[in-house]
């Protein structure tokens, strides 16, 4: 059993609503850690029934949230922030245990998470309207801001409690109910959220968490006429099925969807910080991010050295159980992510490539994989078009700007990229040129509350995080007063 100070935080029963539904062997899902296979805790096996109520008491709940100022929202918000910031440990330990990432990455996580609530809890009193100067005489035109109501959010694996807070956050600042579903490997950072949420004075009904059928459960929330916006962080697949199923009831959208980053190190860098922003950008989390760089694009003239240095750097990063002290590596979630790493690596090795570091499944087993690196990698490979989401830096070598900018751009998604130089005018030129809702320049690690992160093409709508990202959580109405 895992233990933790305050062992109320892993409770076994989702939120429905006014009321919380225990779990049970016999019916609910089993959570276990992928780095030792053992059980965790059993969630619900929850499904539409749920759903609906959900949905009609966020629908109540909402109504008398969206009437409290600004002022009061965000003080609860900041409760929970510092909840949160009180049960860093705690929160950390359920989110490795589910996730297996290293329990130092998961409390980064936690702060990184609670950082949005934090964020918006300040932001809450900054919705701010405007008025314009009217087109006649006797008229004035009011603009306003109002929360756009019940929010259904669907939210991923990697990062169990960062994509919740960071859709939570700006909701309920702005005004809105919420109605979570979670990941289903990872429900218990989603619940001990909702633990949290209501210790620090969040009105019931205003927060549910279910978790079940994610079919069943994305089924109602996108068809229910209640839910005004759907708010989803996953693979573009599911994306582009869910944005169809919002269409009869003209849903709003914000949707976090797929990336394949390129990461560029031109000759003029400097290479041991491009090797440390490499090592960020495409190893955090094992590679499970939507973020991390896919295509590592490396100028000839620093190729081999850059490969040389990051297989040194990889080299000293231990791998093992989040648990163990100084674990930079975890295992991955799951044996489907295992393989897909196995098919980028054979595909390539078939048309090529060379295996310069790791390569293999890690001998302590499960789902542990070796950081790798491939070299002489081309357009023909898979890894050029698609998102590995695993530890495998494939190595492409291009010779000018022009030709590494087309190629970063040859895809059809558009969320992050970075790309390293030491010529200001070329980080100009390259940061505009680049398709990208995101340009890391000189850095590999660009999220953060204060900035707005978003993909274009087809890697999603909207923007969270940021003066920016209320606004996603709210319509603007329009007063034509006349007669004045
Ligand atoms: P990932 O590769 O991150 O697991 P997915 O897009 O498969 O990406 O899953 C992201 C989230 O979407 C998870 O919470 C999952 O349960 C949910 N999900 C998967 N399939 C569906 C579906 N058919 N309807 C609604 N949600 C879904």
């Amino acid at each position: 059993m895992l233990s933790l100070k305050d062992p109320s935080l892993l409770r076994q029963a989702a939120l429905v609503g006014t009321r919380w539904i225990d779990a049970t062997p016999e019916t609910g899902i089993a959570v276990t850690n992928p780095a030792t296979g053992s059980l965790i805790g059993y969630v619900p096996n929850l499904g539409t029934f749920e759903t609906q109520d959900a949905i009609n008491a966020a629908d109540v709940s909402q109504q008398a949230w969206a009437k409290r100022t600004a002022k009061e929202r965000g003080q609860i918000l900041r409760r929970w922030y510092d909840l949160m910031m009180e049960n860093q440990d705690d929160l950390g330990r359920i989110l490795t245990a589910e996730q297996g990432k290293p329990l130092a990455e998961a409390k980064g996580e936690i702060a990184y998470g609670a950082s949005f609530i934090e964020w918006f809890a300040e932001e809450a009193r900054r919705a701010y309207g405007d008025v314009t100067p009217a087109h006649a005489p006797d008229k004035r035109i009011i603009t306003l801001k109002q929360p756009i109501g019940v929010v259904a959010a669907i939210t991923p694996w990697n990062f169990p409690n960062a994509m919740i807070t960071r859709k939570a956050g700006p909701a309920f600042a702005a005004g809105c109910a919420m109605v979570l579903k979670p990941a289903s490997q990872t429900p218990f950072s989603a619940i001990a959220l909702a633990v949290l949420a209501e210790r620090a004075g969040l009105p019931s009904g205003l927060f549910s968490v279910l978790t079940g059928s994610a079919r069943e459960i994305g089924a109602e929330m996108t068809s229910s006429k209640i839910v005004q916006k759907l708010t989803f962080t996953g693979s573009t697949e599911i994306g582009a099925m869910l944005y169809a199923q919002c269409a009869p009831t003209i849903k709003k959208l914000g949707l976090e969807l797929g990336g394949n980053a390129p990461f560029i190190v031109f000759d003029d860098a400097d290479l041991d910080a491009a090797v440390e922003g490499a090592i960020i950008a495409k190893f955090r989390n094992n590679g499970q991010t939507c973020v991390c760089a896919n295509r590592i694009y490396v100028q000839s003239g620093v190729y081999d050295a850059f490969a040389e240095k990051l297989a040194a750097k990889l080299a000293s990063l231990p791998i093992g159980d989040g648990f163990d002290d100084g674990v930079v590596f975890g295992p991955l979630i799951d044996a489907a992510a295992v393989a897909k790493v196995e098919d980028h690596i054979a595909d390539a090795t078939a048309k090529g490539a060379l295996v310069r570091h790791g390569g293999q499944r890690h001998a302590l087993g499960g789902t542990f994989f070796e950081p790798t690196i491939l070299t002489d990698v081309t357009s023909e490979m898979s890894v050029a078009t698609e998102e590995t989401f695993g530890p495998l830096a494939p190595l492409f070598r291009f010779d000018t700007e022009t030709e590494v900018i087309a190629a970063a751009n040859d895809t059809d998604f558009g969320l992050a990229s970075y790309f390293y130089t030491r010529d200001m005018a070329r980080t100009w030129r390259v940061g505009e040129a680049l398709d990208y809702g995101m340009v890391g320049i000189n850095t590999g690690l660009i999220s953060t509350a204060e900035a707005p992160f978003g993909g274009v093409k087809m890697s999603g709508l909207g923007r969270e995080g940021s003066r920016h990202g209320l606004d996603d959580f709210m319509e603007l109405k329009y007063l034509c007063m006349g007669g004045i």
